[in-house]
């Protein structure tokens, strides 16, 4: 029998050995996963008494992560825009950057309810569903369609919508980008691979090797996904519709030019936490 305290002086030190940054917050968020417990209550519970089957789940989690696995992929989910999502191997994990594309949307798909009692959005390439099942948390009349070439991607995705109680708002399609989508839809948004090829090798282990190659490679120049998507979405796009993109920083040029060059404007650009450009919004050009 130990206690919580020594379990998590004994896992930071781990941690921090293997070279880890953040040992100490990483320990009590794994420990505190593993236990059931928020990472304040891993630390204020520290005489909690922890039993031989416990401790060998807590040594499970810290060899993973010293194996550079990330924190919330050895606990199988993670929070984006205040919901905890499930992630799975075919999916990436959601970033908070993303939530910037969910925040920069969300007033035009308001927007689109008040005037139409309802508004249909198409989020390509879904992944756990991060980014539309966000909209349809803070759009009650909204629905959604998901789209992933992975069907245990989108598999993952419906299993949030239910979890999160959006499961009878939301619809998957197994689909190269706009392939094998019909209908109209009011918002369409992405966080396509964005990463050049020739820079995935460079990227850190915890990306690397953990999200999925298939979501993070956009191809020679990175911006592959991108002609994929500008080529089909004016097609599906009702009319004051709008278009919302995660893009990589030295993208905003390059994706701004194939946009435009289908016939869309850029209509507002934003930048991230580390104000890099990273999400921008297209609105069809006027005829
Ligand atoms: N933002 C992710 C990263 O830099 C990349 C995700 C993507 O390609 N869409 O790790």
């Amino acid at each position: 029998m130990t206690t919580l305290s020594a379990v998590v002086a004994d896992a930071r030190s781990r941690l921090a050995a293997g070279g880890l940054p953040d040992a100490t917050i990483e320990a009590r968020i794994l420990i505190g996963g593993v236990l059931g417990l928020t990472a304040t209550d891993v630390f204020v519970r520290g005489d909690r008494e922890i039993g031989a089957p416990e401790l060998e789940k807590i040594a499970e989690a810290i060899g993973r992560r010293l194996k550079r696995e990330p924190v919330h992929r050895i606990l199988g989910e993670r929070e984006f825009h205040g919901m905890v999502l499930k992630l799975s191997p075919e999916t990436l994990e959601p970033r908070p950057d993303t939530e910037i594309l969910v925040d920069a949307i969300l007033p035009y798909v308001r927007q689109i309810v008040a005037s139409r009692g309802e508004a249909r959005i198409l989020d390509l390439g879904t992944g756990t569903g991060a980014i539309v099942l966000a909209l349809l948390k803070e759009c009650p009349q909204a629905t959604g369609v998901g789209t992933d070439l992975s069907e245990a991607a989108l598999q993952t995705a419906r299993e949030n919508a239910a979890r999160l109680g959006l499961a009878g708002r939301f619809e998957t399609i197994r689909s190269n980008w706009l392939e094998e989508v019909t209908g109209r839809f009011d918002i369409v948004v992405s966080n396509p691979p964005y990463i050049r090829t020739g820079v995935i090798a460079a990227l850190e282990p915890e990306v690397r090797e953990f999200d999925p190659l298939r979501a993070l490679d956009g191809g020679p120049d990175g911006l592959d996904c991108y002609r994929a998507i500008a080529a089909g979405a004016g097609e599906v796009l009702a009319p004051g519709g709008m278009v919302g993109v995660e893009i990589g920083y030295d993208q905003r040029d390059s994706v701004r030019t194939i946009f435009q060059a289908v016939g869309f404007v850029l209509h507002q650009a934003l930048r991230d936490f580390g104000d890099k450009d990273r999400v921008l919004l297209f609105a069809k050009a006027e005829p």
